[in-house]
């Protein structure tokens, strides 16, 4: 077997890292350009020839319509899922008639997946080469926000490049990893994230298990499009607006000096982290200079704004945790753009204590992906961490529509219960059907189990079965029935996740998607046989035993010729029909409704006096 890595795949910088075995710390990877990051770009040459990070971000200019950043917006989402994203990134999509996005790079096409593929392609080299070793697994790391498509399309960049993805770590919890605050039983901790073009924050808790101690992610927020890039943007406005002014030049015809000019203001903005003042200096065109100096504070005082955007997160997920800022034992800091002077002392304020920043903030994640690549090599079973249900788990009601209890996505581990009841007149024993996947009707589903729970005979509905499913930290479900009235109790265990491939997860998700609304009309038909079954039924009983005296011929005609039509309805495929011939019914039988009400009134008040109700 080879060796084992973490990379944080990230939106604009991504990284490998390593258990160094003789220090025990883990450690980031140089790559060929003297830096451990990797600029998360891929570009494709006229001859099919791919171009990754350093290399690739020096295309972005020259090349730009065959070159791709901030790919990882695109990771796991559908063409109508990335509207805003289009608007302010220059993807080009290829029109789909699926729901896999497909991104033009020249003369071809790639899914997200593909393209991040070729940057862990690229960091598998890096780490091939420092190791002179081959390199086939990886713990990658994943925004806590991601959801089960997103984690999907990651997992599956893994698989392209060739690597084993042991498991996806939410970067929250890598941070805390790092930092080692799992060793320390620090409980409470907030991971505040600014990188290059998203904010987020997350409030863990670490919760001790039989099997271990995880963190459990309470909650998350932030601002897909707010990062050091807003910052970028801010300084480029500055300087553009004083060389309109100084030189009466409008650098919109000069793309290459804007893309210049950047560069210079970035490197400034990096300086003013580490000094109180920074030059910029900018050879314009026509022989002229832009030259100026920035202090410290002018900078904070452009930056306030943005810096002051994050903070409505960091409250709104505090509130979400019912945790206040005080509450939390640790902040930590990751993402480049905190190394700025006031992003830490606006978050050292607010939370009270100054934050943990003495790991680069940029390489925190991918350290702690290392940590995490160490545990799960050495097997050593003391920090379990949290993962998510790949697939929806339900149960079969009636008329095989699936009721789900622990919906897809849900961190583990999970529990949810439902009350259950008889359909049937005596019916002596219920049947529990456990089904995974994202489809409306049970036989679309993958079935895990069934099992059968014993209830005394009775009329219909009058049982109360509790069922709850419990997945542990494991993965493993234990599916509980309990009949509330005798106590009866049967239970299962079942592996959710035995023998389904990711490739089959995928295609489950990606046909629920497909036939959400073919599923929708079987469902609703269902549900409308189902309700026409039950009126059908009661009409009956009641034509059967009530003393029709009071029914006119007319009414009487009026509800069989409607009972026939209900009939006929639910022989046929429509809902729309069933639905409006139960509401025929329902008009024709009105009055005799009334009658029946009455007469169990009537019952009801024999022998009282009408001052007496
Ligand atoms: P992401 O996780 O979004 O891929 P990073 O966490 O690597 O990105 O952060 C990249 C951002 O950090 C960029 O906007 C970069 O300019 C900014 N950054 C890096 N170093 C510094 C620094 N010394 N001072 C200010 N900003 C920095
Ligand atoms: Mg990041």
């Amino acid at each position: 077997m080879g060796k084992i890595v973490g990379i944080d795949l990230g939106t604009t910088y991504s990284l490998v890292a390593y258990m160094d075995a003789t220090t025990n710390e883990p450690k980031c990877i140089v790559g060929p350009y003297g830096s451990a990051l990797c600029p998360s770009i891929v570009s494709v040459d006229a001859d099919g020839t791919i171009v990754t990070g350093e290399a690739a971000r020096r295309r972005l200019l020259t090349q730009s319509e065959r070159t791709i950043y901030s790919v990882k917006r695109l990771m796991g989402r559908a063409p109508e899922d990335i509207k805003d994203e289009l608007k302010i990134f220059p993807f080009r999509i290829e029109p789909t008639s699926t729901n896999v996005i497909r991104v033009r790079l020249g003369e071809k096409v790639f899914t997200p997946s593909e393209i991040s593929a070729f940057i862990l392609r690229e960091l598998k080299s890096w780490a091939e080469n420092f190791f002179g070793e081959p390199v086939d697994r990886a713990v990658i790391t994943v925004p806590a926000y991601f959801n089960d498509a997103q984690r999907q399309a990651t997992k599956d960049a893994g698989r392209i490049a060739g690597l084993e993805v042991l498991r996806l770590v939410n970067e929250p919890t890598a941070a805390a990893l790092a930092y080692g605050l799992h060793k320390q039983k620090r409980g409470k901790v907030a991971v505040y994230d600014f990188g290059g073009g998203t904010f987020d924050i997350s409030i863990l808790k670490l919760i001790s298990t039989d099997e271990g101690d995880i963190y459990q992610v309470l909650s998350t927020n932030g601002d897909t499009h707010l990062g050091g890039d807003d910052i970028d943007n801010a300084l480029l406005v500055l300087a553009r607006a004083e060389i309109q002014k100084q030189f009466s030049l409008d650098l919109s015809a000069h793309p290459e000096t804007v893309q210049e000019l950047r560069k210079a203001l970035i490197r400034a903005k990096h300086d003013l982290s580490s000094a109180t003042k920074a030059s910029i200096q900018v050879a314009l065109p026509a022989g002229l200079i832009y030259s100026r100096e920035i202090s410290l504070r002018e900078f904070d005082e452009l930056i306030r704004p943005i810096v002051a955007r994050t903070m409505e997160p960091v409250r709104k997920a505090l509130a979400d945790a019912k945790l206040a800022a005080k509450d939390m034992d640790e902040v930590v800091l990751v993402g480049g753009s905190t190394r700025i002077p006031l992003v830490r002392k606006t978050v050292g304020d607010y939370f009270g204590r100054p934050p943990h920043c003495e790991l680069n903030p940029d390489e925190v994640v991918a350290l702690g992906a290392a940590v995490q690549a160490d545990i799960l090599d050495s097997g050593v079973k003391t920090m379990l961490l949290l993962d998510v249900t790949p697939l929806s788990l339900g149960i079969e009601t009636m008329g095989g529509v699936v009721a789900k209890i622990i919906p897809r996505n849900s961190t583990i581990p999970a529990s949810a219960q439902e009350m259950f009841t008889t359909g049937v007149e005596n019916q002596t024993a219920i049947d529990l059907h456990v089904l995974q996947g994202e489809r409306e009707l049970a036989k679309d589903c993958r079935s895990l189990a069934r099992f059968q729970l014993k209830v005394p005979p009775g009329p219909a509905g009058l049982a109360r079965v509790e069922v709850k499913f419990l997945i542990d930290a494991n993965g493993i479900l234990q599916v509980a029935a309990r009949d509330l009235r005798t106590g009866q109790e049967h239970s299962i265990e079942v592996q959710p996740s035995y023998g389904l491939n990711d490739a089959e997860v995928e295609r489950m998700l990606e046909e629920s998607i497909e036939f959400a609304e073919q599923d929708f009309s079987e469902r609703q038909l269902i549900e409308a046989r189902n309700e026409a079954d039950t009126i059908l039924k009661a009409t009956e009983r009641t034509l059967q035993r009530e003393d029709l005296s009071q029914l006119s011929r007319e009414e009487r005609s009026n509800i069989d010729e409607s009972v026939a039509n209900l009939r006929a309805a639910v022989a046929g495929t429509d809902y729309k029909e069933v639905r409006a011939q139960i509401d025929k019914l329902n008009e024709a039988t009105t009055h005799l409704a009334e009658l029946v009400m009455n007469g169990a009134l009537q019952t009801a008040l024999q022998g009282k006096r009408l001052d007496e109700v």
